[in-house]
């Protein structure tokens, strides 16, 4: 077996985290390791960038094409609707609706909008996130490493690549922002990435990398159950901390943290655990869900504490 060196440090002394979490889609178990020096969590074995095609489904819910979330039907709806709006005060209603469904950095999107802005949208799925911004004069680009979702994407009018961002190619200092959203951990080589990422980001460009957040009550709760782990297409898990050095050491600089609270987490961590876990398990994660939903009609910790936000959301700007 190949010997494993931290993406993030080249550390080589590891701990267990989790041992065989189940995959349901490939029905393999897979391991969370975490390095001594830097504490990123990586999963083990990691299939390599040909085998990991293998465990991502074409019904995979990022290349359905539709909308499962309310939230998010309501948001598209008001994307849609935003462009051309009849009044001024109207229009910064939806803006305000719009950055509380979506997170600041739409607001902050929408007010660098402009003629020949060019953002990229990595692994874009069927393009529907970033879409909406030709409409605001944005030259949308994409790249997806799923073929079907590239057709969609392409028909949703997004300049899309099918291959990994590396493989695109793009020229040097050609896009106002890049996007990562929940697609980070996906990637084999994050350094490698980011690298490319300062690269083709123009000077002062924006860099967005939403993931989810290992420090959350939600993840100590349902702890190897906890759906977003989703071993073996997450290959690695992060902390404010480990993102933040990431960004430091590709030259990029954070400017502003955000925290989102998707439900759904919630209920697929049950599931798993009703479907792998213990009777006892089940009941502790009962509870804890209780606590979780107490939380989230709280507003105040809900949008700012890091510990109830089960992602983890960064601006970042190239130095
Ligand atoms: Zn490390």
């Amino acid at each position: 077996m190949e010997k494993t060196i931290c993406n993030l440090c080249g550390g080589e002394t590891f701990i267990n985290v989790y041992k065989d979490i189940i995959d349901e889609v490939s029905n393999e178990s897979f391991d969370i390791i975490e390095c001594t020096q830097c504490h990123l969590l990586i999963t083990t074995p990691t299939p390599s960038e040909k085998a990991i095609k293998n465990y991502y489904p074409n019904t995979y819910y990022h290349y359905t094409g539709k909308e499962k979330y309310l939230s998010t039907k309501i948001a598209h709806f008001i994307k849609e609707y935003q462009v051309s709006p009849p009044r001024k005060l109207l229009k910064r209603i939806l803006s305000w609706i719009l950055t509380k469904l979506l997170g600041r950095y739409v607001a902050i999107i929408i007010k660098g909008q402009g003629d020949n802005r060019r953002i990229l949208d990595v692994g874009c799925g069927d393009g529907r996130r970033v879409s909406w911004l030709i409409q605001y004069g944005y030259d949308v680009y994409g790249n997806e490493i799923n073929l079907d979702a590239c057709r969609i994407a392409e028909a949703n009018g997004i300049k899309v690549f099918n291959g990994t961002l590396e493989e695109a190619n793009y020229p040097a200092e050609f896009f106002d922002i890049i996007v990562f959203s929940q697609v980070f951990e996906h990637l084999h080589d994050p350094q490698r990435t980011l690298q490319e990422c300062y690269k083709i980001l123009k000077r002062n460009g924006i860099l967005i990398i939403d993931v989810p957040n290992i420090e959350s009550l939600n993840h100590r709760i349902y702890s190897k159950y906890w759906f977003p782990l989703e071993v073996p297409r997450h290959l690695y898990h992060f902390s404010k901390e480990t993102l933040e050095k990431y960004l430091e050491r590709n030259n990029f600089k954070a400017i502003h943290w955000r925290y989102r609270y998707p439900k759904f987490y919630c209920s697929a961590s049950i599931k798993r655990i009703y479907k792998f876990g213990s009777f006892f398990l089940l009941i502790k994660s009962l509870f804890g869900s209780l606590i979780i939903l107490l939380f989230y009609f709280y507003p105040f910790i809900r949008s700012r504490d890091i510990l109830f936000s089960p992602t983890i959301g960064v601006y970042a700007e190239k130095k």
